[in-house]
């Protein structure tokens, strides 16, 4: 299976269990159930390259956790550190997507 689709998979059972939890709020069982699936779902996006974020005169952040992955150049400039495949706070490492298409 992708990991995509796995995602989605997760975020189904996640709208289930939720309205199973509408119905009575303190079911300890299905509110773990909850928090392990979106655990997984965060640690599966972060298997997914996402965009970096790019905007002029700013240094390029992580999506996940807004480290900084440019290098200040002076006046203005940034030097992006593209080859950086995932991101180097090691306790984010999310998948980096450099592309410019959206
Ligand atoms: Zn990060």
């Amino acid at each position: 299976m992708e990991i995509e689709k796995a995602i989605g998979r997760l975020k189904i059972n996640n709208k289930s269990l939720k309205s199973l939890l509408s119905e009575d709020k303190s079911d300890k069982d299905l509110l773990e159930k909850i928090e392990a699936n979106n655990l997984a779902i965060a640690a599966l996006e972060k298997q997914v390259g996402k965009k970096v974020i790019k905007e002029s005169w700013s240094p390029a952040k992580c999506p996940t956790c807004g480290t900084y992955l440019s290098e200040n150049m002076g006046d203005g400039y940034y030097k992006d550190f593209e080859y950086l495949g995932r991101c180097p706070n090691d306790e984010c490492a999310q998948k980096l997507d450099w592309s410019d298409e959206q």
